[in-house]
């Protein structure tokens, strides 16, 4: 796409006229908060942003950026860490209002809107028993960490939020509305469940859910110091090798926030959730890591589920300065550990973290090729994330994170997570696409963003180029 055009008065005017929803110009009141997006480091000014009121807003508003050849920012929960979700001088289409959930308790299918975080999701599923797996933070967008892949704290049960999708609606390019399944449009279903928002834009999410006990037993053990967070990871490291596909569990190494009640060391913290109703056989399994590496401190019982998936919600609120990096690897042994206490040593200040994913289970039974998401047979993930608020802190913030990526890069077992990726300027499309998913899957997702979107009207994304 060449020449990008501006937003005319006439066009605007033609579009309030088809949406039901809002649409918002610099000055109107709500533009500055509707312009914005959680990562308080992206500063754009959209020529308007599009509160899409109905699902049939969506196509209007892909037809009008495609005809007026206006940058399109497409924004499910705002949550994107690269700040895709906006844009200058373009139209922003803002889902946050479709946010209902459908369930159907008999059938355990669950039909979503694009606007719905992993809360309105929760809320809609638990009555009845049942959880959609998806992320570790409840305002995260259903949407975005769908598209991407979607890791949390039933992934080794049941797999990524992406593997759990029976159906995608989308409104292509053309602004016509295209159904994704197994049995329709097989190879856009397939590049849906990875290949995040290249293809158009999803109007529905239809889910199968899984059922859960009213409670989970869950819970932290909590680690001080290097000494004990060597022991902690070695132990970790043995004891992740025979556990039940039932039980997740996810390292984070952070400054605990002044309002926690772990003071202000830095602490390495082993988080882990059980899905199954019978909490003693996971009290069993999760006391023999306590007897390998005792914890310095310790909250563990079981809690519902809402309010275990939303623990961390107050880390993160919208507006906190971000960049992220994060790795795949297989070993765990010493060399690696020294690394990993090194850096968690040096994370004197709250400002940055790092979480460490066990996978395996049933992320790790998807066939590699079934989906774009990159390496199902690595056994851990590392994501290393800032979220700081004073921008004198930028730089020092940044390099940590870049630092301990480039520490671990001897260790990485391949692929990159699109959704744990901040922005990255300047850096060539394609060598990051190569760089997340292997030249053979690019192939296919470039064939695809070639059927569906020849001219890369979706490409405020972790993008797929339509070119070889
Ligand atoms: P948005 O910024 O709204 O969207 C992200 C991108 O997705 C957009 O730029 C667009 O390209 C695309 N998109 C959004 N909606 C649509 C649509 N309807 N149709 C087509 N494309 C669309 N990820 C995990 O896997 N597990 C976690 O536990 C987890 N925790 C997180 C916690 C925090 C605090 C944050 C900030 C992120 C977390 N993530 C996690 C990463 C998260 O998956 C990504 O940030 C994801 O992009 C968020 O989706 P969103 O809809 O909120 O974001």
């Amino acid at each position: 796409m060449s020449e990008e055009a501006v937003l005319d008065e006439q066009t605007v005017a033609g579009l309030r006229d088809e949406v039901a929803g809002t649409v918002l110009l610099p000055g109107d009141d709500g533009y500055d908060e509707a312009r914005r997006v959680w990562n308080g480091m992206i500063e754009r000014w959209p020529a308007a942003v599009v509160r899409a009121g109905t699902e049939a807003d969506i196509g209007p508003v892909v037809r009008c950026a495609r005809e007026n050849r206006l940058p399109l920012a497409v924004r499910g929960g705002g949550h994107n860490v690269a700040g895709n979700g906006t844009v200058d001088a373009g139209l922003v289409l803002d889902l946050d209002g479709l946010r209902n959930v459908e369930v159907d308790p008999d059938q355990r299918i669950v039909r979503v809107q694009p606007g719905a975080t992993l809360a309105d999701m929760d809320a809609a599923t638990a009555p009845h028993g049942l959880a959609v797996p998806t992320g570790v933070v409840s305002s995260t967008g259903v949407a975005g960490l769908t598209l991407g892949g979607g890791f949390g704290w039933l992934t080794r049960p049941n797999g990524l939020a992406a593997d759990n999708l029976l159906s995608v609606d989308l409104v292509t390019a053309e602004g016509s509305t295209v159904t994704a399944s197994e049995t329709e449009n097989p190879e856009l279903f397939w590049g849906l469940r990875g290949g995040g928002g290249n293809f158009g834009v999803a109007s529905s999410f239809t889910f199968r859910a899984r059922p859960l006990p009213a409670e989970v037993f869950s819970g932290n053990l909590v680690y001080f110091g290097p000494e004990h967070w060597t022991i902690a990871l070695q132990a970790w490291e043995r004891w992740t090798r025979g556990l039940p596909d039932e039980l997740t569990s996810i390292i984070s190494v952070l400054v605990p926030p002044p309002g926690w009640e772990l003071g202000g060391e830095p602490a390495l913290i082993i988080g882990f959730c059980w899905a199954l109703e019978d909490q003693a056989e996971g009290e069993r399994i999760v006391d023999r890591l306590r007897q390998a590496a005792p914890p310095d401190a310790e909250v563990v019982e079981p809690a519902a589920w809402v309010q275990w998936q939303s623990a961390m919600d107050e880390l993160f609120p919208k507006g906190v300065r971000a960049y992220w990096k994060n790795t795949s690897f297989d070993r765990l042994d010493d060399e690696v550990i020294a690394v990993i206490v090194a850096r968690a040593a040096e994370q004197t200040w709250h400002g940055t973290a790092f979480d460490i994913h066990h996978l395996g289970g049933a992320y790790g039974r998807v066939p590699e090729d079934a989906t774009p998401f990159p390496n199902r047979s690595a056994r851990f993930w590392l994501n290393i994330y800032g979220f700081w608020n004073d921008a004198a802190d930028d730089a020092a913030r940044i390099n940590f994170v870049r630092g301990f990526a480039t520490d671990m890069r001897p260790f990485a077992t391949g692929g990159q997570y699109i959704n744990f990726m901040g922005a990255e300027p300047g850096q060539d499309p394609r060598s990051l696409a190569v760089s997340v998913y292997g030249p053979e899957k690019l192939e296919r997702l470039i064939a695809l963003k070639r059927s569906y979107d020849p001219e890369n009207l979706f490409r405020l994304n972790h993008n797929i180029q339509p070119v070889e």
